[in-house]
């Protein structure tokens, strides 16, 4: 058995989700995931951002405007007058409860309901048209086997449990269609698993199944060596190794969540990323197996503070990093990049909610001094230590821009930089023309 999840743009219009009917009935007996039509939710955010205004005209009139969207899309979807009729009371039955929002108090509560719409008309309508073209497919409702716990972490034991007796209450289906990204938290309200979550969700099923394969479907051909939104000629990567896919993921590849990787490794099930454009095209595979001796791939992670303290008191010193990252914990702040020398520390965050009271808090152990506005550049690959000359080749891309932090020697796997936003194109820009394209 496969999971294969298709993204926004995947079923981002009637065609497109013709197009993937056809693809994933050529096999039977697999899970398939969905995402909300491209453009949804972030109506569905916008929505709830005139709510929590307590502005409803605002609310309704984004309402309305996606609603004829849907009713356009089904008019093309479906053939028989039977199938349109019931795809209409969907469609009218989720916009009436998005509506029933515009009149009470809202809270984050409400708004987490909203936002579960998108992906449950998506696979409603691609279920019901599957069924119009004769296939036996059935619903897997992740409200009710997605789920996290008190710590907001997914919860194996329970998905595993739950979703294993849905299948088998279903055996005689062709095909099985559920949602990602929403699920319930551990009090049972319904939650999500954060923006770009249905990565997360097939993943997640993936494990708890014991799947042959994870298949992202999205609307590129596999992870490219670096960003094609900003970056001329890149190329597709036909393999990574799960840790150089998860470093790419938690450092900017948008094309994938960056929680995704983890469960998929952690039971050795390959991940192939596919084009849905491109059906035929190789995608990138993603296992456990390493390509020696190559540099695959570079990616950026926006929105970085760097934080340096620099205290006499550090040198010889013991515990002083303990005290500096205890403050980091008391404030819920992860740390994602750390470089030392004899009197001092950088670290870079990329969540700056705390941002004054750990200033505050370190204060206490040095002299503080915080820069904005940076990008951490992650390069990926075989980068182990005895590999020569692979950092030296990294640096020498860079050799006209200014580069506040370097980090290597973390993994076996990356080398990361931190440099000003301003020159975070031209950064990836340089690397790009010295690592791939010489
Ligand atoms: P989906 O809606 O299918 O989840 P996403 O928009 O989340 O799709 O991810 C696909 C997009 O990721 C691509 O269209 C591409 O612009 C972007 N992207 C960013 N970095 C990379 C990369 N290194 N390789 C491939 N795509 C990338
Ligand atoms: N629809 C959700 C989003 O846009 C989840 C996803 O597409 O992965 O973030
Ligand atoms: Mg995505």
């Amino acid at each position: 058995m496969k999971v294969l999840k298709f993204g926004g743009t995947s079923v981002g219009t009637a065609q497109r989700m013709k197009d993937v009917a056809k693809l994933i009935t050529a096999e039977h007996r697999n899970i398939i995931v969905l995402s909300a039509m491209s453009g949804t939710t972030n109506s569905l955010v916008e929505i709830s951002d005139y709510l929590y205004k307590k502005n409803p005209d605002g609310a309704n009139e984004v309402i309305n405007r996606l609603a004829q969207k849907y009713y356009a899309h089904i008019e093309e979807l479906f053939e028989t007058a039977e199938y349109k009729q019931e795809a209409h009371e969907l469609i009218t039955t989720h916009f009436n409860y998005i509506r029933s929002f515009t009149k009470d108090l809202f809270t984050l509560f409400e708004e987490k309901v909203v936002l579960a719409q998108g992906e449950l008309i998506s696979t409603g309508m691609v279920n019901l048209y599957l069924n119009e073209q004769g296939i036996k497919s059935v619903l897997l409702p992740a409200l009710e086997y997605m789920r996290t716990d008190k710590n907001a972490e997914p919860d194996p034991i329970y998905i595993k449990e739950k979703l294993t007796k849905l299948v088998d209450e279903n055996k005689d289906a062709d095909i099985y269609i559920t949602q990602g990204y929403i699920c319930r938290n551990a009090y049972g309200e319904i939650d999500n698993l954060q923006r770009g979550g249905s990565d997360y969700t097939a993943s997640l099923i993936g494990a708890a199944l014991n799947a042959d394969e994870i298949q992202i479907w999205t609307d590129i051909d596999g992870m490219h060596n670096n960003d094609p939104r900003i970056v001329d000629k890149t190329s597709p990567v036909r393999n990574l190794h799960f840790e150089e896919a998860a470093e790419l993921a938690y450092f900017g590849a948008k094309i994938l969540h960056p929680t995704c990787i983890l469960p998929a490794k952690i039971h050795s099930i390959p991940v192939r990323l596919l084009n849905t454009m491109q059906p035929d095209a190789p995608g990138t595979l993603i296992s456990n197996k390493l390509e020696k001796g190559k540099i695959k791939a570079v990616a950026a992670k926006d929105n970085i503070v760097s934080i340096k303290v620099k205290s006499g008191r550090m040198l010889l010193a013991t515990g002083f990093l303990r005290k500096v990252f205890e403050i980091f914990e008391d404030h819920k702040t992860p740390i994602d990049m750390v470089t030392t020398s004899e009197v001092g520390v950088s670290v870079t965050i990329d969540n700056r909610k705390h941002l004054e009271e750990i200033v505050d808090d370190l204060k206490k152990y040095g002299t503080v001094m915080v820069d904005e506005n940076l990008v951490i550049i992650c390069v990926v690959g075989d980068l182990e230590w005895d590999n020569v000359g692979f950092e030296a080749r990294i640096i020498y891309a860079l050799k006209d821009i200014p580069v506040r932090m370097i980090s290597y020697g973390g993994s076996n796997y990356n080398v990361s930089l931190l440099v000003k936003a301003s020159d975070k194109q031209r950064a990836l820009q340089a690397l790009s023309t010295h690592l791939f394209n010489n």
